[in-house]
């Protein structure tokens, strides 16, 4: 069964009974290529366990199966659930749960099934909450090795950019925390059913297997880009002065200063490793005034 052509997907559906579901962000693949290499680039070992986030009819689900011990597809449509029983039923290495991946308690989900795994994800993510999963998949602490999605076009040149640039932004600085993310190609709207009206692409985010800085008060660090970014045309200063109610305009701008920045820079070039530096010397300047 091909199960990126057109036909065989409308088939398979009108044979369920179900049609596109838009609010559940439902754009199928039908260029073969793209779960293909989505499957070859989601993971060094062939011995990894899958978690595939949205699996749709199951194309991509069907190339994971191939070259990897275990997958398991977290699907929200129940309506789907019999056509991947039917689709996915020449492999015995493959679990499908119905369920939210929002709600999905994901440490038991890897408890119960990788077996002392390694564990990457793969998907292509339902547009309406890809940052919401993002974050979820990065704040979960659970230690996958990668994270390989397609995401909208611009959405990759956010997660990707480097500081400094047009695209860097408050997610980007975030993602930085946790490892590192690469584009790996661009996927035209053309390649989906029914197609969605701008590009995709796919990016791989390898996370650190042991973060290689820590801040002494993650609440603050966080803290600290969030305000950098809500008001981006504002300097550095300026723009946490406003946000940031434990700490004066003075105490801002002396630990700006400490790290050698100008104090008219705009968060925007600061690295991840930058706000790090910057909010551990805020922590530092208010605990030694006490
Ligand atoms: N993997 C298939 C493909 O590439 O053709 C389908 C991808 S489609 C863009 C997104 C899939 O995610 C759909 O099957 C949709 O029902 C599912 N989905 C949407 N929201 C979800 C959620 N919160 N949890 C799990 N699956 C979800």
């Amino acid at each position: 069964m091909n199960l990126c052509h057109p036909n065989t997907i409308k088939e398979l559906m009108a044979d369920a009974g179900i049609v596109f579901r838009k609010d559940y962000g439902q754009n199928f693949l039908i260029n073969p290529m793209v779960p293909y290499d989505i499957a070859e680039a989601c993971a060094d070992r062939t011995d990894s366990m899958i978690l595939e986030i949205g699996p749709g009819i199951g194309c991509l689900t069907a190339e994971l199966a191939r070259r990897y011990e275990k997958v398991v597809a977290v699907e929200i449509d129940k309506g789907l659930i019999p056509v991947l029983g039917k689709t996915l039923a020449e492999f015995d290495n493959v679990t499908v749960i119905n369920g939210d991946i929002m709600q999905t308690d994901l440490r038991e989900l890897i408890n119960v099934y990788s077996e002392g795994r390694d564990v990457s994800v793969a998907a292509n993510l339902p547009y309406y909450i890809t940052t919401p999963i993002l974050m979820r998949l990065l704040e979960s602490g659970v230690p996958f090795r990668s994270i390989t999605v397609m995401v909208q076009n611009e959405v990759a040149s956010r997660l990707c950019a480097k500081a400094g640039t047009g695209d860097y932004g408050a997610i980007t600085a975030v993602l930085g925390y946790y490892g590192t993310a690469t584009r790996l190609f661009k996927v035209p709207a053309g390649c989906f059913l029914p197609a969605p009206k701008v590009d995709s692409a796919v990016i791989r985010i390898d996370l650190y297997q042991e973060k290689p800085f820590f801040p002494k008060d993650e609440r603050l660090f966080f803290n600290l880009i969030h305000g950098a970014f809500e008001m981006r045309r504002k300097t550095l200063v300026n723009a946490l002065s406003s946000k940031l109610s434990d700490y004066c305009k003075e105490e801002i701008s002396a630990a700006v200063s400490s790290l050698g920045f100008d104090l008219n820079i705009r968060g925007e070039r600061l690295s991840t490793k930058d706000f790090i530096q910057l909010s551990d010397a805020l922590f530092d300047g208010k605990h030694a005034a006490e």
